[in-house]
């Protein structure tokens, strides 16, 4: 899924390693965190719907399980590589170790466009995904949930394909299914909302009032729109918006400088948050390149979107305006650009901390399932916001003590649980 030569697990290993210099860990721990633990590649055979048979290679990998069973999402991508997962996997270990949710790290992906497959054609290569699968996922071992061009409905039948292997119901075995169904009230804005709630503390602390702000987003997917939603609802002005336009096979960038109707573009947005070109320019907005989004003159730039996006070649396009970047998506920013970033006095939120709204909010799922007792959806923001809020707290305090880049000042934290972890069991 990479769009440059940039390797994301080259990248994932480089952050580890900077800050694992910085704590002088020991080589064993070191050795154990700087890869996965397990790896499993294989082959999904499908029967497509004009009775050919097509081949889709899929992974499911686990990075780290001393804290929790893994956790991580599925993708469905057409660029997804072994090594886009291992890094996904290891991002996610050091996710639920700085919002401190007793999980590890996992991933999976699947080598497809689910564009061009039908839905039952889905729902077979989500089955055959759990047939080759089922004996290493579980409510206690390691637990899937949606990621990029996935979503609730895989999940479910996912579940069905693993408690009809399994002879019973194991609701917890897989998140972000649909409510009613075992799924939490929240999950689908909990990422969105959980970016905006560490967003919102960072323009507390540095005194700026939301209501000043303008942003521009990469994507307008699951994350993306859940993040505008909440971003305007405090008052912040989104100028610009950035997506995969599918007709045409490239991404746009749609400005209104009034500032996006977020709703609006919501109803014209098609399952894969792709926004289709003609009806954007019925709606009065302005359509520029995919890369333009970069280029706005904003305070804070929320890529929502792909690894890679920020590096050191497209840095000298960003506004001397920019004060935040709030890394929404995983991997974002690659390793080259960071000290741009923090020469220039940018604020960098980084992924895995901004982002972890999505994995709290599974958290909580699967509690609710385990007591098979739902919140009201009151109760599970509070509770994500509160996460948020002290996960944020202590990596912008550790920054402030010890004047590290905020992404250091989270790795250090996340790193310093998992490596307590490791110690404590023995492994290292
Ligand atoms: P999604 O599939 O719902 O949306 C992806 C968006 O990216 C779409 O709007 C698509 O049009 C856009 N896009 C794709 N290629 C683009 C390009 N070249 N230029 C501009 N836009 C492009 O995915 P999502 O769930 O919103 O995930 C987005 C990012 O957030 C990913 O990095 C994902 O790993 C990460 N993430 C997701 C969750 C979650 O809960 N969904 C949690 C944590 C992190």
């Amino acid at each position: 899924m990479a769009t440059t030569a940039y390797n994301p697990f080259e990248n994932a290993q480089i952050q580890f390693d900077q800050v694992a210099d910085l704590l002088e860990l020991n080589s064993g721990t070191r050795e154990l965190l700087r890869q996965p633990m397990q790896e499993i590649h294989f082959t999904i055979p499908v029967k497509m719907d004009d009775g050919t048979t097509q081949v889709f290679k899929a992974y499911r990998i686990r990075h780290n399980d001393a804290r929790g069973p893994g956790k991580g999402g599925i993708r469905f991508h057409p660029h997804e590589t072994a090594d886009t997962v291992r890094a996904l996997s290891m991002w996610m270990t050091w996710k639920c170790a700085v919002v401190d949710i007793p999980l590890g790290g996992g991933k999976g992906g699947v080598v497809c466009d689910p564009h061009h497959l039908s839905l039952t054609e889905q729902e077979r290569l989500c089955r055959g995904y759990i047939r080759q699968l089922f004996t290493q996922v579980g409510p206690n071992l390691d637990v899937p949930a949606p990621d990029v061009m996935t979503n609730g409905q895989h999940m479910l039948w996912m579940l069905d394909e693993y408690e009809t292997i399994n002879n019973g119901r194991f609701p917890s075995m897989i998140t972000g299914k649909p409510v009613g169904m075992g799924g939490s009230l929240g999950r689908k804005e909990a990422t969105g909302y959980g970016v905006v709630y560490v967003l919102k503390n960072l323009l507390k602390e540095l005194n700026i009032p939301t209501q000043e702000t303008t942003a521009s987003i990469q994507g307008f997917g699951n994350v993306a729109e859940y993040a505008a939603r909440m971003y305007t609802e405090l008052g912040g002005k989104v100028i610009a918006v950035s997506c995969w336009n599918q007709s045409d096979n490239q991404a746009y960038t749609f400005k209104k400088q009034a500032g996006c109707d977020i709703e609006q573009l919501a109803q014209i947005k098609d399952d894969f948050g792709g926004i289709d070109k003609e009806k954007a320019i019925d709606l009065g907005y302005e359509v520029l390149p995919g890369e333009d989004w970069l280029k706005q003159e904003v305070d804070i730039l929320i890529p929502a979107a792909l690894e890679n996006q920020i590096t050191p070649a497209v840095f000298p396009n960003i506004s001397e305006k920019v004060k935040i970047i709030c890394e929404a998506a995983n991997g974002p920013t690659t390793p080259d650009c960071d000290p741009l970033i923090r020469e220039r006095g940018i604020t960098l939120l980084p992924d895995f901390l901004c982002n972890a709204g999505g994995v709290t909010c599974s958290y909580f799922e699967q509690v609710q399932c385990g007591m098979n007792y739902f919140w009201e959806i009151e109760e599970v923001f509070e509770k994500l916001e509160s996460a948020m809020t002290k996960a944020f707290y202590a990596v912008y305090e550790l920054s402030l003590e010890k004047d590290l880049y905020m992404r250091d000042a989270a790795y250090t934290i996340a790193i310093q649980r998992v490596a307590e972890a490791v110690r404590l069991r023995g492994w290292a």
